[in-house]
């Protein structure tokens, strides 16, 4: 099940590679200094790594949904921010793709591609509308050959670093889902002014913005696709997104797992490694069992998405996204257990991991929402 090619299985051993090396050393410190993660974003860009399901015809990698899944969880075991960096990567890439003109994908894709490491992000989150997407009340006016976007965002991964992102406001309001418009903004358009930067429990090493639009200008050309397709365009970046974090909740989870059982067999107390009492164990077999279950999961909400069956895909992802992110949390929290009060110390990982597992379950959706989502769909209502 889930088989990979000699070149797929040559890209994991290199993300295992780069993972060790180059991100895990960096991830605590990140952590402590609320830093952003530069150093991973050159190495994953001397790589092609940064955008990696850019297709080859724009000069990107096009990894597979299931190998970029991979990338991410291998990631994620080490440094969950930096794997988050690689998401917002996807979420602002994607809807461009899905439903930018030929002109607009040329112009921003292939921006993207080879060893560059030009950023971007996805914003749609406002004060007033976070699940209740429909109640935002950013709006774009078409005057001329341009738009002026009034409005705010927030809580926008990589927003006040992206070099450009796609935001999503309302053109027709009159209009419902169907008024909603995407746009292309660069971080030179007259009229965008950055708020500040959120102090997070977990993810530190992230950065989320607060974005505002005062008679932004933007030129008419990169309007996405056409006028009333934003909602649809958000809806689909969504659910491969909610796959992404659902990969990155999955390796957090087997990350404080391998953490917990090395400190397990290390620990002596009763002069015995605590390994050996049976309510170790226990605990052990099920944060195994939780991570191989969200893991399999993920992968076919993955296979389903490199097959095309964006329908079931969807489903599956929305799935995975609340299973992993529940067993992330869980396991996180286990794992802390497991090693006591040294667990509960910034000198082992899981700590971090524990507040980082906490975002999977809130961001791109809460799990309420997913479960509302899979279970509609399941209902066919
Ligand atoms: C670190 C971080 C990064 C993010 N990155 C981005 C980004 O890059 N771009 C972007 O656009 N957004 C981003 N978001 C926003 C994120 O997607 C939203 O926070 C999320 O969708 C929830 O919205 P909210 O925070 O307004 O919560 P609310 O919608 O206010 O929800 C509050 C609570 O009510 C529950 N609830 C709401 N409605 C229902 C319902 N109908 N049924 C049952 N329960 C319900 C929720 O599950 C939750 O428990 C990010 C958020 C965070 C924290």
């Amino acid at each position: 099940m889930f088989k990979l090619d000699d070149e797929q299985k040559m890209i994991i051993d290199t993300v295992q590679r780069i993972a060790a090396k180059e991100i895990a050393p960096r991830a605590a410190e990140l952590d402590e200094t609320a830093g952003f993660p530069h150093h991973a974003i050159e190495v994953f860009a001397q790589n092609g790594l940064l955008t990696p399901l850019l297709p080859n015809e724009f000069g990107g990698v096009q990894l597979s949904f299931l190998v970029f899944s991979i990338v991410l969880e291998e990631i994620a075991k080490v440094c969950a921010s930096s794997a988050l960096v690689l998401i917002a990567q996807a979420d602002g890439m994607l809807p461009i793709l899905h439903g930018g003109t030929e002109d607009l994908k040329r112009r921003y894709l292939e921006r993207l591609a080879d060893d560059s490491t030009q950023l971007t992000a996805i914003a749609a989150t406002e004060p007033s509308a976070g699940s209740d997407i429909l109640s935002m009340r950013t709006k774009a006016v078409r005057k001329a050959d341009k738009y002026i976007i009034n409005g705010q965002k927030c809580f926008i991964t990589n927003g006040s670093v992206a070099d450009f992102f796609v935001l999503y406001a309302y053109t027709d309001p009159s209009k419902g889902a169907r008024g909603i418009s995407a746009f292309v903004v660069e971080k030179s358009f007259p009229g965008l002014v950055y708020g500040k930067n959120e102090n997070k429990m977990g993810m530190r090493g992230s950065i989320n913005s607060e974005l505002f639009f005062e008679d932004m200008e933007v030129p008419a050309e990169n309007l996405v696709g056409v006028e009333g397709q934003g909602f649809a365009n958000l809806m689909k970046t969504l659910s491969m997104s909610r796959l992404f974090c659902a990969s990155q909740a999955v390796g957090i989870a087997d990350g404080a797992l391998n953490h917990a059982t090395k400190y397990a067999s290390e620990r002596t107390q009763f002069s015995k490694p605590i390994a050996a009492l049976s309510p170790i164990q226990f605990m052990v077999a099920d944060m195994a069992a939780g991570v191989e279950s969200a893991r399999l999961l993920t992968r076919k909400a993955a296979s389903l998405f490199d097959e095309g069956e964006e329908k079931r895909a969807g489903v599956f992802a929305a799935m995975a996204k609340f299973t992993a992110s529940d067993t992330a949390m869980r396991v996180t929290t286990d794992a802390v257990q497991i090693m006591g009060g040294y667990g509960y110390m910034k000198d082992y990982p899981v700590e971090r991991m524990m507040r980082d597992a906490k975002l999977t379950q809130i961001y791109t959706g809460t799990n309420q929402i997913m479960r509302l989502v899979a279970g509609r769909s399941l209902l066919s209502i």
